[in-house]
């Protein structure tokens, strides 16, 4: 019998393990089932070069949880360990075992799926044992071997009469981990950790329902029959080749990720490199509402098809956080800090080759099949629009496929629409107005009136639309984004000829004085306007700048720091060439004047949506009173 100290240079590693290895306790299970993994291909690999002359086989990873005797026992059927391999890989700590095999083999071995790398993996058991067991009978022609330590550096190892080849870890739960013990528990963390595993992994046994054999009456029970519970699929869709799987695979692979989903997919890209880096996977686009908060965090993060983490911030960009899926890469150096992952190298090229895969794939989507990805756009449109504001290099890629719909839904391209508009929304100092509204609904009467002068009427409404707008007009000629009701159209879209007024200056000053009076207390700045004597009498307007700041703000930066909080400024747009206007300024009798004033000024604000509460319901009354 050999007893011995675990050779490593902190006498006390044991409660630097408990307290701050790994903050999440829970991941004992995926380290140990990672070795067992690893044990199996390694065995796996020796086989098949001929190096181990032993019958491979079907192997498969078995967990058990004994309640009462308070253990969990993890089970392989790899390729174990010689007495003096386990004082070499186990008591060395720190030495990766898993490492020094990629080395040897390092030809062949390459793509063999090992996972282990850090040498510390196995003493994550005492984060939550007290005591750990190992027993261990290699393919090779040696006695088992048996292990045991008790969370100090001291350990025992003996020969063991183990004939199965493989290894048998033992873990003793310690009082204050016993929640591991519950079945339940330990379900859910194979379900987290260890679902898309390579090697089968048993847990238990499930009842499944067989065929009701012929002639069985109506009511006679189905006959069940109690089978092997494995937990996980082996082969996950995204280590298969994008030429294997059809349409039909990507969706299944989608709800085994998400099987509390019911909403399908819009489409995938399969991502598959290994050069310069190691990376594959496979991203949905999911439909996305205009919460841009609660989509994130579903895309989970594999390192050889052991789930990692579902936080993949500084690995993709943030405007891709918002789509679904696995990426899968040992490439990714997970044991440092977030904040340093992004100035990785690595991690970098990783980052700007899925935003080129995901640009790609756009590209060709809205190539080959416009009409579907026009009836798509609303659903992406954020991904998109947030790709370009945050990536200039999608920007560029982008801006050929971005669509930009009308409120009739015809869906243009930033050059198509230029071209269209050209003719009709060049203003005199030759540039060209993009008129748009938020909301056809209520901004209706301005779409109209802008429909009425042949004018296109854009609808933007994602909520991060107003920082593109920003980042259009500075990247692009000549251009400039007006909402509908900003101004009154002749001063959105200026051109040569100018509206004659009907009313003198003189008049002009009356008329101001009266309208003053009477709407004084409202806020509304007056502007009085020679317009078409068919356009709207009253209009109230909201200034491009302001309302967009204001936007940019709420939604996030880009705008000027404490705008959010500024009061909404609007204007009032008076039509001097309006029939009523001249009524307004010829009436003699100062509360007819008055009364016009004030229902025309409700009226414009009824159309803005800004008619509520008491100066409603006076509205109202007022109006009964004039139909009567
Ligand atoms: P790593 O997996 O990063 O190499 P670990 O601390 O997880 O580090 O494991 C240390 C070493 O112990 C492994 O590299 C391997 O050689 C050996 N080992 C651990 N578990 C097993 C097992 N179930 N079967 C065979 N060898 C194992
Ligand atoms: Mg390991």
């Amino acid at each position: 019998m050999a007893t011995g100290k675990i050779n490593v240079s902190v006498e006390n590693i044991f409660p630097l393990i408990k307290k701050f290895l790994y903050s999440d306790h829970e991941i004992f299970l995926r380290e140990l089932i990672s070795n067992a993994t690893d044990a199996t291909l390694k065995l796996k690999h020796l086989t098949s070069i001929g190096e181990a002359k032993v019958e491979y086989g079907n192997p498969k990873i078995e967990i058990k949880v004994d309640k009462e005797g308070k253990k969990i026992h993890i089970i392989d059927q790899g390729l174990g360990m010689t007495e003096g391999e386990v004082q070499k890989y186990i008591n060395e700590v720190a030495f990766s075992g898993a490492e020094e095999f990629l080395d040897k083999y390092k030809d062949s071995a390459k793509d063999s799926g090992i996972i282990g790398h850090f040498g510390l993996g196995f003493y994550s058991a005492f984060m939550v044992a007290e005591k750990v067991e190992i027993i261990t009978k290699s393919y090779k022609e040696e006695p088992a071997a048996h292990w045991t330590c008790d969370g100090s550096p001291n350990f025992t190892l003996v020969k063991a009469d183990k004939e199965e080849r493989g290894t048998e870890i033992i873990l003793h739960v310690a009082e204050d981990s016993t929640e591991f013990l519950e079945d339940a528990k330990i379900s859910e963390l194979l379900t987290k950790y260890n679902k898309f595993m390579p090697i089968p992994i048993k847990f238990g046994t499930k009842t499944e329902t067989l065929p009701k054999p012929e002639g069985a009456k109506e009511e006679d029970p189905a006959p069940t029959k109690e089978v092997e519970n494995i937990i996980n699929n082996p082969t996950p869709a995204w280590t298969k080749q994008p030429s294997e799987l059809k349409e039909e695979d990507y969706k299944g692979f989608y709800r085994e990720l998400y099987p509390t989903q019911f909403e399908e997919p819009l489409f995938n890209i399969h991502l598959n490199v290994d050069y310069p880096f190691n990376l594959t996977g496979i991203l949905y686009f999911p439909k996305l509402t205009n919460d841009l908060n609660v989509q994130k965090d579903k895309i989970q993060l594999y390192q050889n098809q052991v789930f990692v983490t579902d936080n993949v911030e500084g690995i993709v960009p943030e405007f891709l956080t918002m789509l679904r899926g696995v990426i899968d890469s040992p490439d990714i150096p997970l044991n440092v800090s977030r904040s340093y992952l992004q100035a990785d190298g690595a991690v970098k090229k990783i980052s700007s080759y899925i935003t080129r895969k995901v640009g790609d794939k756009l590209a060709s989507l809205f190539k080959n099949d416009r009409e579907e990805f026009e009836a798509k756009w609303n659903d992406i449109k954020i991904v998109i629009e947030y790709g370009m504001l945050s990536e200039d290099k999608f920007f560029e890629k982008a801006d050929k496929f971005a669509l930009y719909p009308t409120v009739d839904e015809a869906y243009f391209t930033f050059e198509e629409l230029q071209e269209k508009l050209k003719a009709n929304q060049t203003d005199k100092d030759d540039k060209l107005v993009i008129l748009y509204a938020s909301d056809k609904v209520a901004q209706h009467s301005y779409i109209e009136a802008a429909k009425a002068k042949g004018y296109e009427v854009l609808l933007l409404d994602s909520p991060i639309i107003s920082h593109l707008m920003q980042k259009l007009e500075t990247s692009k000629e000549n251009i400039s984004f007006a909402r509908v009701d900003a101004d009154h159209l002749d001063n959105l879209i200026k051109k040569e000829e100018e509206q004659i007024s009907k009313l003198s200056d003189e008049e002009k000053e009356t008329l101001k004085k009266d309208l003053e009076e009477t709407i004084k207390d409202k806020g509304y700045t007056i502007q009085l306007e020679a317009m078409d004597s068919s356009a709207s009498p009253f209009v109230i307007t909201e200034p491009e700048f302001m309302r967009r700041m204001k936007e940019m703000q709420q939604s996030g930066g880009g705008g000027m720091f404490g705008m959010g909080n500024m009061p909404e400024m609007y204007n009032l747009i008076v039509n001097t060439n309006h029939e009523l206007v001249s009524e307004i300024l010829n009436t003699k009798t100062a509360k007819k004047k008055e009364r016009l004033i004030s229902q025309s000024l409700d009226l414009a604000r009824l159309s803005k949506g800004l008619l509520k509460g008491e100066e409603l319901t006076n509205f109202i009354k007022r109006s009964y009173e004039m139909v009567k």
